[in-house]
């Protein structure tokens, strides 16, 4: 057993098929065989209806019972003789019944590997280490109440699709991705951050579920619905995705919507301790030993709305503008002008990226801290608990880009917000915003002591308002509209692509009746006159002066 559960299998050998991310197939490393996506799924379901049977099989050989709670409905499956009269996730009281065997439970489990006073001695040393947390006080008298639960979950392996979108522009770039053993808590009492700071669980300790594991311990049974459970697992894969595409995307306003109805998802029962009581509630991990607490106090925190923040900026960009003026030894009041002429720039840049800091409006939040015993978990070697030499990692495979360039689907990497990409906007709005004076020192042989700024006065009055409003709108945007695109290359470097242009003797001609057209016919071309013969006086004023 053990993670083979969840293997795809080679028609044609046997052998464990890998899924080919850029073709959407699994294919055989060892014959080439390959299997689409539908016969793994179906390969599941055949080993599910297979594994259901020796369970109803094995639940006759049991007495079992079930309990409800009539406070938060989780429903437990035990032995017979179990003592068990409160809920141990509400405190309320359980209606206990007969336990029928129904087609519900997950047909693989991970065996608890601790035994309770191990899990115990666990949660006695979290106490010892953080003895001046409120939390370790109050847990400690807690720690006899601890009980094991096979908790109910999913288990997601496979190709997942993708789209990511942001608020700067239209364009949604889809990715294929692939969730290597993804684990989705299917319960709606357990706090999912308490449960997810416990994990990761090794899956090499699958196994076939029998009811032999529910002696002595509780089975958990799902209480989320189909919608939800694929609701929380899309959700988790898109979390997993979003710090590699936030670094790509160079902002946190993205959306990632996840599609994953080609991934095999297997019920699955997992191993914990947990104990609540109060504001407390701890879980241990029943195969790795991990302890996770959460934070009795609720954590508050505030943030700035946009506007304030962009004020606070502005403020110490002028403020510092002007000292360093001042220091230098510029006139007080010159300084002072240009400062505020430079805030004013500013102001207009703030406002321009508006659509970045919108979404976060000022306000006060609070969550709560999960505390854990950090990332040593355990192994059983013959009848010891000893400390595992490996960290146990998870996995997220890195997203894969598919376009079509020149007829053929490849995968390709993006390049949005980059230095070099930002810096080029940069140069060119300076360079539109002192374009006459550029002019002028040509014509005036780089004479810098006869340029007269004052002739350029017109041209700075209109473009420093317009020039920042139209870069940081237009030039954002043009950066995820039109990412820099990289094909791979057989030795696995990148190569930058770019579209051919191909120039026709029908687009020269059309493009020469548009100049003319604005050269000669009224009333188009006065204006179009006037502004060239304003801009060239303005460069002649500048490089010599009135
Ligand atoms: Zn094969
Ligand atoms: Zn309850």
């Amino acid at each position: 057993m053990g993670k083979e559960i969840l293997n795809i299998h080679c028609p044609q050998c046997g052998a464990p098929a890998n899924f080919d991310i850029v073709h959407q197939v699994y294919e055989c490393g060892y014959c080439g065989g390959t299997v689409k996506v539908e016969a793994a799924l179906e390969e599941k379901k055949d080993y599910r209806n297979a594994q259901q049977k020796k369970m109803k099989k094995s639940a006759e050989a049991f007495s079992l019972e079930s309990a409800s709670c009539s406070g938060c409905g989780a429903t437990i499956v035990f032995e017979e003789n179990e003592a068990l009269s409160k809920c141990a996730f509400c405190g309320r009281s359980l209606v206990r019944k007969e336990y029928l065997y129904d087609a519900g439970l997950p047909e693989s489990v991970i065996p608890f590997r601790l035994t309770k006073a191990e899990a115990q001695q666990r949660l006695e040393e979290w106490c010892d280490r953080n003895s001046r947390k409120k939390e370790a006080k109050h847990l400690r008298s807690m720690i006899p109440e601890l009980k094991g639960f096979y908790l109910p979950y999913e288990m997601v392996r496979g190709p997942v699709h993708c789209r990511v979108s942001c608020k700067r522009t239209a364009e949604v770039y889809g990715f294929e991705g692939f969730v290597n053993d993804e684990f989705v808590n299917g319960s709606k009492q357990l706090d999912n951050l308490l449960l997810d700071a416990m994990e990761p669980f090794d899956l090499d300790g699958l196994e076939a579920f029998d009811f032999a594991y529910v002696a002595g311990q509780r089975v958990k049974i799902t209480d989320i619905s189909e919608a939800e459970a694929e609701r929380r697992m899309t959700e988790e894969v898109s979390e997993n995705y979003r710090p590699q595409l936030e670094k790509m995307w160079g902002t946190k306003a993205i959306k990632i919507n996840t599609e994953a109805k080609s991934a095999v998802r297997l019920p699955v029962l997992l191993p914990v301790y947990y104990v609540s009581g109060g504001d407390i509630h701890a879980a241990v991990n029943g195969q790795t030993g991990k302890v996770s607490v959460r934070a009795e106090k609720k954590t508050y925190y505030v943030t700035l709305p946009w506007w304030l923040k962009a004020m606070v900026t502005l403020l110490l960009a002028v403020g510092a503008t002007f000292s360093a003026m001042a220091l230098s030894g510029m006139d007080l009041w010159e300084s002072l002008g240009i400062a505020g002429m430079l805030g004013i720039f500013y102001l207009i840049v703030y406002l321009c990226m508006l659509g970045d800091f919108a979404n976060n409006s000022g306000e006060i939040g609070s969550y709560r801290k999960i505390f854990t015993s950090g990332e040593r978990t355990f192994r059983r070697d013959g009848g010891k608990l000893v400390l595992r030499e490996e960290i146990l990692e998870r996995k997220v495979a890195r997203p894969v880009f598919l376009r079509k360039l020149d007829g053929k689907v490849q995968p390709v990497v993006y390049l949005f917000r980059s230095p070099k990409r930002m810096m080029g906007i940069a140069l060119l709005s300076f360079a539109v915003i002192f374009l006459p004076v550029i002019v002028a020192l040509f014509l005036n042989g780089f004479d810098f002591a006869r340029l007269s700024l004052g002739g350029s006065a017109v041209w700075f009055c209109i473009m420093v308002p317009v020039v920042p409003i139209y870069f940081v709108v237009f030039g954002m945007a043009r950066l995820y509209d039109a990412p820099w695109i990289y094909t791979l290359t057989e030795d696995g470097g990148k190569k930058r692509y770019r579209k051919k242009i191909e120039i026709t003797w029908k687009k020269v001609v059309d493009g020469l009746a548009v100049v003319l057209v604005l050269l000669i016919k009224p009333p188009l071309c006065l204006a179009v006159w006037f502004g060239i013969a304003s801009f060239c006086t303005m460069c002649y004023l500048t490089a010599f002066g009135f």
